[in-house]
């Protein structure tokens, strides 16, 4: 492998979606990710929830990739048997200040194109949710559920049997423009293995950043520091399995003012467990998944007003995931994906800032890419 038309950095979700809908066009495409599977950053460390696009400022491409997403991932779901639940949601108020953002909320929703939105009473929520406290909440039928570990493999899988070759333990060191192509450096091996890593170079016509929480690294390798990602951990706990029952589905609080998280919520799985989380906070290290984790009580102050009945010994403690931020830690506000041809190095593309809701929006990124690859190559 020396050459190559197109070479994705990363294999999470989006770099997997990417891979698969690129390789229906194009040859010679890698993929390339430095762990020894696909899929293990955020991708699968996350709530899975198949979301609306309620949320995001109209016409952003979170909004606009996000509804279109929504649709795209529940075809792509049941036609590749991945396992999923279109099971609606419930974003709940309580008291008269909440409802009128509530009312806000729908009405963004609407103006994002998401469709069958309601606002249901307290009578409605409990007979849906009868341990949730809510005087009123907006129904989101379009949300559901999904295995992300099944959607990575099955994009990984597809992308392969298309032609694309996918490296594991392939992590891209440095990148080097040239006129008519990018040189892309690769160390190939296991790390914990020093004797096994090799380097390799491959000439690419066409590179696609989408290293997640690393794409400003990644970024920098062509010059590019404009990028910064502040990794913002969330927690997970899990309620115990005698108490699974107090949630039926999915239910969201109002979301952070703040724009940082969409609220500790309950996410029922796939598999009849129950999710509490996931908490929002910047941390300093990219790869931090476990030092001072919150305890249960946490939790449980943050999620009581959803479930009042909650105790600490209802919950353990879970995963945790980190998300890509571009906003800086004090700084509120609202960061859009970045997906663009790099304006030092036109024949790259950066994918920065894919946070929630990526996992949703994967497939409307791939399509959205490969209009840019075809500027690139076709
Ligand atoms: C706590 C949490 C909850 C979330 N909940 C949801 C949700 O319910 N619904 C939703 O739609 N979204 C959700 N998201 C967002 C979603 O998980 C992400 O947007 C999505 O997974 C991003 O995928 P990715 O492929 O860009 O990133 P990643 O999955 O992080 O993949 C990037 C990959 O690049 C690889 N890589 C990095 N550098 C290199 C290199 N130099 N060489 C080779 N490989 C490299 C990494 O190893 C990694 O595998 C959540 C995120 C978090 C953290």
């Amino acid at each position: 492998m020396d050459r190559a038309n197109i070479v994705i950095i990363g294999g999470g979700v989006v770099g997997c979606a990417v891979a698969r809908e690129l390789s229906r066009r194009w040859s010679d495409v890698f993929l390339l990710e430095k762990m020894p599977r696909p899929g293990m950053g955020a991708s699968t460390r996350n709530s899975g929830v198949i979301h609306s696009g309620i949320y995001y400022p109209t016409g952003s491409l979170k909004a606009r990739l996000c509804v279109e997403g929504n649709r795209k991932l529940y075809e792509f779901c049941s036609a590749h048997a991945i396992p999923h639940r279109n099971c609606g949601k419930l974003v709940v108020a309580n008291g008269a200040e909440q409802e009128a953002e509530l009312e806000r909320l729908a009405a963004n929703g609407r103006a994002n194109g998401v469709e069958g939105l309601q606002i249901v009473d307290r009578a409605a929520v409990r007979a849906r949710e009868p341990h949730i406290e809510a005087t009123a909440a907006l129904a989101v039928p379009s949300t559901g559920i999904l295995s992300a570990e099944d959607l990575v493999k099955g994009l990984a899988r597809l992308a392969a049997e298309q032609g694309a070759s996918v490296l594991t333990h392939a992590a891209v060191a440095r990148l080097d423009p040239r006129a008519d192509f990018i040189a892309v450096t690769l160390r190939e091996g296991d790390p914990s293995e020093s004797a096994s890593v090799s380097e390799e170079t491959v000439e690419a016509r066409c590179v696609i950043n989408c290293a997640g929480l690393f794409a400003d690294e990644v970024a920098a390798m062509l010059g590019n520091r404009s990028y910064r990602i502040y990794p913002v951990r969330g927690e997970y706990c899990e309620l115990v399995r005698s108490k699974s029952g107090l949630v039926k589905n999915l239910v969201y609080p109002m979301p952070d003012r703040g724009g940082l998280s969409l609220g500790v919520h309950l996410t029922k799985s796939l598999w009849g467990t129950v999710l509490v989380g996931p908490t929002a906070d910047y941390i300093e290290d990219k790869n931090d998944y476990e030092r001072n984790r919150l305890p249960v009580e946490e939790f449980v102050r943050r999620a009581r007003p959803l479930l009042p009945e909650l105790t600490a010994v209802d919950l353990q403690l879970a995963y945790s995931g980190i998300r890509a931020k571009l906003v800086p830690p004090g700084q509120k506000g609202y960061g859009d994906f970045v997906i663009a041809r790099d304006s030092n190095v036109p024949r790259a593309i950066q994918l920065v800032g894919i946070e929630s809701p990526g996992l949703t929006a994967c497939l409307a990124i791939a399509s959205h890419v490969a209009t840019l690859v075809a500027e690139i190559l076709d």
